[in-house]
């Protein structure tokens, strides 16, 4: 009796070891299965199509996410309309297809003609000290690539009109707004020193090109609550930016500090101060 008990237990003992010996192979085994698990649903029709399409329709959207966040959000901006303006409005569209993986850098890029997109924070705090709100004109003064112009018709409820004096460029601008969806920016190629009387008055008017003096015909576009940012200084200097409030009749200007933006061309030039 006692020797088959002990035998018993020597077998349960022997079990037992075996089974602590086979322990590593199921938990790899396992580990294995649990490895393979995420991937097999990739596969299915479905998240296939998502992981596909995604990318192809907006390859840079996270780029645009990370640079509004650590770029414009981070240094200040917090209009909410204008930070949403700037994550959607597709900044690669706008630049050479070369230069497009630069796109999301916080930096102005050429656009051909001896001109640049300017830097997206800069877009960005101009956009912002316009205060624009739904139902108001704006007009901005140098298109470039359209894209100041798409973020202006992002921010919803807002009529967009900009004026671009290098006919190849308004042309090209045009055509990249409607294709993307800003159709409603009215555009025209001539020279923005004298605004647009056509549309006139502005509740805002933003120049994106730095003339030396502030263009008189600009101000008087304006409506009595307008506000105008502008850059004014020497061509290919540093100038200051500027925003002037017209508030009961009265022409108020605030000194926004040091920048640096293309000059402004054409009839300025005929009438500038000289260096
Ligand atoms: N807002 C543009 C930046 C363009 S750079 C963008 O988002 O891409 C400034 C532009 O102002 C240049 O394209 C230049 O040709 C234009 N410009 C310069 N002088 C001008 C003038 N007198 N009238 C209209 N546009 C002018």
């Amino acid at each position: 009796m006692v020797i088959s008990f002990v035998r018993l237990n020597r077998w349960g003992y022997q079990i037992g070891l075996l089974f602590i010996f086979l322990i590593p192979f199921i938990a790899v085994a396992c580990s294995q299965q649990l490895t393979e698990t995420p991937v097999e649903p990739v596969r299915s029709t479905k998240d296939a199509e998502e992981n596909i399409t995604l990318p192809t329709q907006d390859p840079f959207l996270q780029e645009r996410q990370e640079m509004v966040a650590d770029t414009i959000e981070a240094r200040g901006i917090s209009d909410p309309d204008v930070l949403r303006a700037m994550r959607t409005v597709p900044r690669h569209e706008f630049v050479p297809e070369d230069s497009q993986n630069l796109s999301y850098i916080d930096s102005p890029l050429p656009i051909g003609y001896g001109q640049t997109i300017s830097q997206p924070y800069i877009v960005a705090w101009m956009t912002e000290l316009l205060a624009l709100e739904r139902g108001e004109k704006v007009l901005e003064i140098g298109t470039g690539s359209g894209y100041q112009a798409a973020v202006l018709a992002e921010l919803g409820g807002i009529e967009v009109y900009t004026i671009e004096i290098v006919p190849e460029l308004a042309e090209s601008a045009a055509s990249r707004l409607s294709r993307l969806g800003y159709e409603g920016v009215v555009s025209q190629s001539g020279d923005g020193y004298f605004g647009w009387t056509d549309y006139a008055p502005f509740n805002a008017i933003i120049v994106t090109a730095a003339p030396d003096h502030l263009p008189p015909f600009l101000v008087e576009q304006l409506t009595d609550d307008g506000r105008l940012v502008i850059p004014i200084g020497p061509p290919g200097s540093i100038q200051t930016m500027w925003k002037f409030v017209l508030e009961g009749g009265e022409l108020k200007g605030y000194n926004l500090g040091a920048v640096r933006f293309v000059p402004f061309t054409g009839e300025i030039q005929d009438r500038s101060s000289g260096p």
